[in-house]
């Protein structure tokens, strides 16, 4: 049954968010008043996701909610900033009662887990699509930026890569996958962790971050260009989950670490003087390194045997399918 705006913004949206002291004025008025912090510097980030582009058009509500929040709060986890705010903007064909309370649901619960006020929005009807912007607060000078990578820096991930691509080809009904580990890649998918801790932790570490939605090697080419540098990977150390490693050929593994998107890991650049801050910052088995920062420009990927490989894309494309090769050899899932 349909709903009028406001109502829907009553029963969805002004309530049940948590409550933070420094939100003066929030949902009800023309606009939200807040309190900065004045020793912080404001982090503000902006994603949208469209029904069909940046999400399957069968996924569940509650993942749209959760993963609209999850790619926000990731850009401040790539910048070493901790949520405080966030603003919302739905699009949708129609109001749906069922859809929007799940909705509302997954989004609320990433925002409790990590004490993000919903503030304000605006509510509009259209082809479905979530805009949600963030605000939060790093101390000045300490934010992680693209720009610092330096010749020598050890480039790491968090977590392991290409999860996420595996999620969407299953989906996509490219490969068949035994239940728990679909269920894996597509929490994967649908639910990415924003490396939050991770994050502020590399403050004063790092010399570069960047959060991994397009891919590894379009998201590294990003530290490259803005930092003026190269760099060299070694694939046998790319950080792989038993689900790419049991169902997919290493080549077609390779190409799921470095060129799928939506994984939400963060990779970053450490100079060698730093190294054992990072270990001392980071759980050991919570990243790995992957490669180092060159003064030659370009990004060269090299096999075990020190062969260079070309991925077959750069990043994730809309539409545009990575080949999926299964692996052979029957094996188990660990
Ligand atoms: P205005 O006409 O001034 O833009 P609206 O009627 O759009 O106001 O919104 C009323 C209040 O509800 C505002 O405080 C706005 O921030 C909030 N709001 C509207 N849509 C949403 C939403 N989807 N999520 C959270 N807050 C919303
Ligand atoms: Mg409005």
């Amino acid at each position: 049954m349909p709903i009028n705006e406001f109502d829907l913004i009553t029963r969805y949206f002004s309530q049940k968010f948590p409550k933070r002291d420094d939100v003066i004025l929030g949902i009800g008025d023309d606009a939200a008043l807040c309190m900065i912090p004045s020793d912080m510097q404001l982090a503000i980030a902006i994603d949208t996701l469209v029904e069909g582009i940046h999400f399957p058009s069968m996924t569940r509500p509650k993942d749209i909610g959760y993963k609209a929040l999850a790619v926000n709060l990731s850009d401040m986890a790539a910048m070493g900033a901790v949520p405080a705010w966030m603003t919302l903007v739905l699009t949708c064909p129609e109001t749906n009662d069922a859809w929007l309370s799940q909705f509302s649901a997954g989004l609320k619960e990433l925002a409790e887990a990590h004490q993000v006020s919903l503030i304000g929005g605006d509510t509009t009807s259209g082809p479905l699509t979530i805009t949600v912007q963030i605000t939060g607060f790093v101390p000045p000078n300490c934010a992680l930026k693209r720009s610092g990578a330096q010749p020598g820096d050890g480039i790491y991930v968090t977590g392991t890569l290409g999860d996420a691509g595996l999620g969407l080809a299953a989906l996509q009904k490219q490969i068949v996958l035994p239940l728990p580990v679909l269920n894996f890649v597509e929490s994967r998918l649908n639910r990415p962790t924003p490396r939050l801790q991770e994050g502020q932790a590399l403050r004063g570490i790092a010399n570069s971050a960047i959060d991994i939605s397009d891919g590894l090697v379009a998201d590294l080419e990003h530290i490259l260009t803005a930092s003026g540098v190269g760099a060299s990977l070694a694939l046998d150390k790319l950080p792989l989950s038993n689900a790419l490693r049991d169902y997919l050929s290493s080549e077609s593994a390779w190409n799921f670490a470095l060129s799928s998107g939506d994984d939400y890991e963060l990779c970053f650049t450490v100079p060698q003087n730093q190294e054992s801050a990072l270990q001392n910052a980071l759980p050991p088995n919570s990243y790995t390194r992957i490669g180092t920062i060159e003064q030659n420009h370009g990004l060269r990927c090299r096999d075990g045997e020190g062969r260079i490989f070309i991925p077959q894309q750069k990043g994730y494309e809309h539409f545009v399918k990575l080949n999926v090769k299964p692996r052979k050899r029957r094996s188990r899932s660990r």
